[in-house]
């Protein structure tokens, strides 16, 4: 992320350390979303701001002349090489990324500004990928990073995990991001049981629906208890299921996140909370800086979730220690 740039600046330096004049390239989410402050500040000779794939070969043509290779295929995420993970020392688990994006626009989320459009990859050749990197590297837990498994699910996420689970290898599957809870139906349900999903987390946010309707349209409050009722019924515990909630955005009250812990613990699922963190560029930046709570020089550090809940958050330390204490209460 972005307020971890002092690590980018680091380790610039030991790279001009070993490689001397060779230019520099920075890419990723810091460059992305803190483009300027990257060129000014990170050391690198370059700054390619978006997708990699689309700017980095040009980025070398401009350094290199015209030796560079042309780049990959960008017809589509089926046409991008392979992850390398060959060159990873321990492949316990592997992350699998079957979609870019997500096509909602929370009011605080940056998918929308560091993947551009969605996009999604054919069932089968995720499936594909998942069985290869089993047989070639005996790797048994593979956890989904999407930002949006669930979209359109009856033509990605059902056929996907319909194929894992008629393989019927001993993968044990994992979904950290949060998943979409409105998607979470019965037959659903029972497809991530057949294919071997063993962690479950759902995004809820807010039990406020008026909190949700304003800031994060991908839920309501009221699909919980289905989707739960569903999981259930598929054969999950209910307290097996993590469920996302956001505390510290601009206005929220204390008494809210309260509510939402109460409801997810009611329903007897397991409430996680994190810290909201304020992304430039996502409309709850904009509403910070109208209200003149950061700017356009604001130091990248306070975008960290903790240090902007203590030194800028409308909650006190001792709120959310408080509501921290709550969460982890069982
Ligand atoms: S649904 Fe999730 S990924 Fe999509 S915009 Fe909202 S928070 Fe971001």
């Amino acid at each position: 992320m972005t307020y971890w740039y002092p690590g980018v600046q680091a380790a610039i330096e030991l790279v001009r350390r070993r490689f001397g004049a060779v230019p520099v390239i920075l890419g990723g989410i810091y460059a992305t979303l803190c483009p300027e402050h990257a060129r000014a500040q990170s050391g690198a000779d370059i700054v390619v701001a978006g997708p990699g794939e689309r700017g980095v070969f040009a980025a070398l043509r401009d350094a290199l002349g015209d030796g560079v290779p042309p780049g990959p295929d960008l017809s589509g995420l089926d046409a991008l090489p392979a992850p390398a993970f060959g060159l990873l020392r321990d492949r316990t688990w592997l992350p699998v990324l079957t979609s870019r994006g997500c096509p909602f626009r929370c009011t605080f989320c940056a998918s929308h500004l560091l993947a551009g459009d969605f996009e999604q990859r054919a069932p089968a050749s995720v499936a594909a990928e998942i069985e290869n990197h089993r047989a070639l590297f005996g790797t048994r837990h593979f956890a989904f990073y999407d930002d949006a498994l669930l979209l359109d699910k009856d033509r990605h996420a059902v056929p996907l995990l319909e194929t894992i689970a008629a393989a019927a290898t001993p993968v044990r599957l994992h979904a950290p991001n949060g998943l979409h809870i409105r998607e979470i139906d019965g037959p659903m349900a029972r497809v991530f049981r057949a294919a071997g999903f063993s962690s479950l987390y759902l995004s809820l946010e807010s039990a406020d629906a008026s909190l949700v309707r304003e800031r994060t349209p991908k839920t309501s409050p009221d699909d919980l208890p289905r989707a739960l009722d569903a999981l259930e019924a598929a054969g999950y515990q209910r307290c097996d299921v993590g469920v996302y909630l956001i505390m510290g955005l601009p206005g929220q009250s204390a008494g809210s996140v309260d509510e939402s812990i109460r409801f997810v613990r009611g329903l007897g699922a397991t409430p996680r909370v994190a810290f909201f963190s304020p992304i430039p560029g996502t409309a709850e930046w904009d509403t910070l800086a109208r209200t003149g709570v950061v700017s356009e020089g604001t130091d990248p550090l306070l975008h960290n979730k903790i240090a902007f809940a203590y030194l800028k958050g409308d909650l006190a330390p001792a709120e959310f220690e408080r509501i921290n204490r709550l969460a982890a209460a069982g």
